[in-house]
């Protein structure tokens, strides 16, 4: 077993969070750090939270150039079911659809980093609201604690691929396969004022929202913020 001390390599402050934490963030000096293979390791940090934030959570926004490779679209889907019933004849099947790909473009990706149920389709809605995020807070002003972030920055990049494939399935049409690879990843945690209510918790201004119950670490991080005041 490898312990590591949990103390913010840049100014020595005590880090703290929950159980199964790997994202840490200093409150004092504002570094971020991930506790991986080899200790502690460096991540930047967005901080879009003031300090009175009451319940300041921790969320991945992943640059990378997402290249389409292949994106094939069935053509009369329904009226090949219909016509052809509950069979499945490839040969007929494979004549109506068409293909495209070789699209490369620069995406950003913004997702809870901490697991919730239906995570890449929250990552979708949340990602086409990257514009609405509150301002990042100024250094020098003081800043929240956190808690929560269990996702590692390498599976932050799996996760990212899995809301480039949710918006491609969200496009109005029948896909029928995609393959899609990142490349040029860029992390960064950001941490985003949340409000609670009633049973929703709502990310920053964005409108954009999940089930508390969907968090399974959802106790853990309400103790951990009630700890606090
Ligand atoms: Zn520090």
């Amino acid at each position: 077993m490898r312990i590591t001390r949990l103390v913010c390599s840049n100014c020595g402050s005590i880090l703290s969070g929950l159980g199964r934490d790997r994202l840490f963030f200093c409150s004092n000096c504002g570094s971020g750090w991930s506790n991986g293979d080899k200790g502690l390791e460096p991540l930047e940090i967005q901080c879009r939270a003031s300090a009175d934030s009451s319940l300041p959570l921790p969320f991945w926004m992943v640059k990378a150039t997402t290249h389409v490779l292949k994106r094939t679209v069935r053509n009369e889907f329904t009226t090949t079911m219909l016509r052809f019933g509950s069979s499945y004849e490839e040969d007929v099947l494979a004549k109506k659809k068409s293909e495209t790909g070789g699209l490369a473009e620069k995406r950003t990706f913004l997702f809870p980093a901490f697991p919730v149920d239906g995570l890449p389709g929250i990552g979708v809605n949340l990602s086409e609201h990257i514009s609405n995020l509150p301002p990042v807070v100024e250094s020098g002003n003081s800043l929240p604690d956190i808690c929560g972030g269990s996702i590692s920055p390498m599976d932050a990049a799996v996760l990212a691929r899995c809301v480039a494939v949710g918006q491609e399935t969200e496009k109005a049409d029948w896909i029928a396969e995609i393959e899609i690879v990142l490349s040029s990843v860029k992390t960064a945690i950001v941490i985003l004022p949340c409000f609670l209510e009633v049973e929703k918790v709502f990310i920053a201004e964005t409108g954009v929202a999940f089930f508390r119950r969907s968090t399974p670490e959802w106790d853990g991080i309400v103790d951990y913020y009630s700890r606090r005041t």
